[in-house]
């Protein structure tokens, strides 16, 4: 049962109705929302419904209809994400755990270790007890696997996980590893689940190969009402008739659980196929039905490998595979991050360095609230953990980096749409800042409204100014609307929510629907679906970490035949790829010009100042803007050995 608070309720009156309930053997939990907040109370409920809603502070009390009730989104409707050290799976950024089925020996792990590493991987994967069909097959190292795990999140960085096969190895699990697998074997070991559930570390929970889902997420509850909330559920395959592959890979299972739960779920295409060139395809699929992340076994030499050789990927196709899911990510709204790692700890640093300074400067600032697209750029590129500080200007995010009271500023540059967002090249020409980092979103809009609004009701539209223009065709269809212009995407939202009137509507993303609890009227409604947005990351004297590979530059050239020429030479002989040259017209200087050009070159590389150089003599006005890593939608770093 779900008991909504109402929003007067005390401190006092809230400890008072948790104690009440507790008395009476229930378990409870409180779920602060950002429009409400709710206590889950599992339990056999004995009484009358009214009974509970008649408490004190209690606004209205829902039945769970589900058989699960921890893990079902009823009782949690916003989705959880969880840690396991620096990553969190669940959130804007795609989580992919590689390594091989079994630790097999310290050489051989590591060398699996760093090459997934190299190609994107955040977390490792490695038994050290295999839980065999035969007696006979490798059965794991045991403690010695353990030992190796922790020495590969020493030297690697990568958080480590591992398969639990009976109770009496929990004791090692809380020494070696970040993270415990239980085994598709194992899902109804329900006193091995009860003891993941006390451990306190994050469990990641395979489908069992026969199990329905409601099995599964029985299963989970069983975790959760330990007291362990960290559960990632894991599809891998189920049984069927079907011999041409090890298991039938249920990607229904992805939208499904989404729905019922707001636990991450990732995927696992290695024991789902158990054939090694059916694993990519899978994976790119599983992505694209909305999966949190994967897990995949990678060797480095498959054939000689102790336990399922065959399907594990070699280091040269896994790196090809994530180079497909960069591209893949940005399409359904998320983000693979090549540098998650080193910029999570990183972050990290400033976090710590905030919280003892003397005047604490936040890691990061961004023009918008949640819900907006800048808010979910801050979450792909520094991930959800980082105290984001929300401006209602762009100017405002330029003050405060400038003023080095925030590390980092995210703003929007250029839309594929509509074009740049001159406000901030504006801005960029006045202040003295880098760009740091670039984070690629595509941005789809939906048209939100009340419940009970019709789109022939709709009267008056409320979003950004650039949106409109991004949803001309749509908008043009409905020429008697009235648009009024918001500072951004979720403002607009709450402002319609507020206003109480359904003839009124707003343009945003779908999670600021999500969370105002309104209600999506028509999806998708920007004129191409290929309608990205570029948003840079600017800073004072911050870096980050990654390769360089662009540049961005603005400047201006003497009114003679040939100066802009001139300046394109120094690419051109120099084998750079252009990518953007767009021409401004200068303030108050009537038919004059600035050049905003970006290029695919680190010219803050010591070994390229020559080319600052020449440009700053071909040239009448020249700022160089920063050099940084290019976001998605673009093609991934170049590997770094
Ligand atoms: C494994 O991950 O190596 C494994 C044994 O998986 P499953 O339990 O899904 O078969
Ligand atoms: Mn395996």
């Amino acid at each position: 049962m779900i008991l909504v608070l109402s929003l007067s309720i005390t401190q006092e009156e809230k400890e008072k109705l948790k104690e009440t309930l507790r008395s009476e053997d229930y378990l409870v939990r409180e779920i602060i929302g950002v429009e409400e907040t709710i206590i889950g109370v599992v339990g056999k409920i004995r009484r009358d419904i009214s009974y509970y809603e008649a408490l004190p502070g209690v606004a209205k009390a829902i039945p769970i209809s589900k058989p699960y009730k921890l893990v079902s989104r009823e009782l949690h409707p916003a989705p959880s994400i969880i840690k396991i050290g620096d990553v969190a799976i669940g959130g804007d950024r795609l989580v992919v755990i590689a390594g091989p089925c079994g630790v097999e020996d310290r050489q051989r792990t590591l060398d699996i270790a760093r090459a997934v590493r190299r190609s994107g991987a955040v977390l490792f994967r490695g038994g050290a007890f295999k839980p065999r069909t035969s007696p006979y097959s490798f059965q794991g190292l045991g403690e010695e696997g353990l030992k190796i795990l922790q020495e590969v999140r020493e030297e690697t960085g990568l958080g480590v996980v591992t398969e639990m096969t009976a109770p009496g190895q929990a004791d090692l699990m809380v020494k070696y590893v970040d993270a415990v697998q239980i085994g598709a074997r194992n899902m109804q070991n329900f006193e091995l689940l009860k003891c993941a559930g006390r451990i306190g570390k994050p469990v990641l929970l395979k489908r069992g190969l026969s199990a329905t889902i409601e099995e599964w997420l029985m299963s989970a509850e069983y975790i959760l009402s330990e007291g362990n909330d960290q559960v990632i559920l894991c599809e891998r395959g189920i049984r069927t008739f079907e011999p041409y592959t090890r298991n039938t890979l249920d990607l229904t299972a992805v939208p499904v659980v989404k729905k019922l739960t707001h636990l991450p779920i990732i995927v696992d295409p290695s024991h789902a196929t158990g054939l090694r060139e059916k694993v990519s395809p899978m994976a790119r699929a599983a992505i694209a039905a909305g999966a949190d992340g994967l897990i995949i076994e990678v060797h480095t030499e498959p054939d000689k490998a102790l336990s399922d050789g065959p399907q594990s990927l070699y280091p040269d196709q896994f790196e090809q595979l994530m180079r497909d899911l960069y591209v893949i990510a940005p399409v359904v709204g998320k983000q693979l991050d090549y540098t998650y790692l080193d910029k999570a700890m990183m972050m990290r640093r400033l976090r710590d360095q905030g919280s003892t300074a003397e005047t604490p400067a936040v890691p990061a600032a961004y023009s918008g609230v949640p819900g907006s697209f800048t808010h979910k750029a801050c979450l792909q590129f520094f991930g959800p953990d980082v105290p984001f500080r929300a401006c209602s200007s762009f100017r405002e995010v330029f003050d405060l980096v400038d003023r080095e009271e925030a590390t980092f500023g995210i703003l929007p540059l250029e839309n594929s749409l509509t074009g740049s967002i001159h406000e901030n090249y504006d801005l960029l020409l006045e202040y003295d800042l880098k760009i740091a980092g670039e984070v690629t979103l595509r941005i789809k809009h939906n048209l939100i409204g009340h419940e009970n609004a019709t789109l022939n009701g709709i009267q008056r539209i409320y979003s950004h100014p650039q949106i409109f223009r991004q949803c001309k065709e749509f908008l043009e269809q409905h020429p008697a609307w009235d648009l009024v212009a918001c500072q951004d995407t979720a403002t607009s939202v709450s402002r319609v929510k507020e206003n109480h009137d359904p003839t009124e509507a707003a343009i945003a993303g779908d999670e600021a629907a999500r969370l105002y609890g309104m209600v999506v009227l028509k999806e998708g409604i920007e004129m191409s679906p290929r309608n990205f947005t570029r948003f840079v990351v600017i800073s004072k004297k911050g870096t980050l970490p990654g390769l360089k590979n662009k540049t961005s530059l603005i400047y201006s050239v003497s009114d003679r035949p040939g100066s802009l020429f001139e300046t394109l030479r120094v690419f051109a002989e120099h084998h750079i790829n252009l990518v953007k040259l767009e021409s401004r017209p200068i303030h108050d200087r009537p038919w004059e010009y600035l050049f905003y050009v970006d290029v695919e070159v680190d010219m803050s590389d010591e070994s390229n100042r020559h080319l600052l150089d020449q440009l700053r003599a071909k040239t009448e006005y020249f700022k160089f803007l920063g050099s940084y890593q290019k976001g998605a939608a673009a093609l991934p770093a170049a590997r770094k050995e």
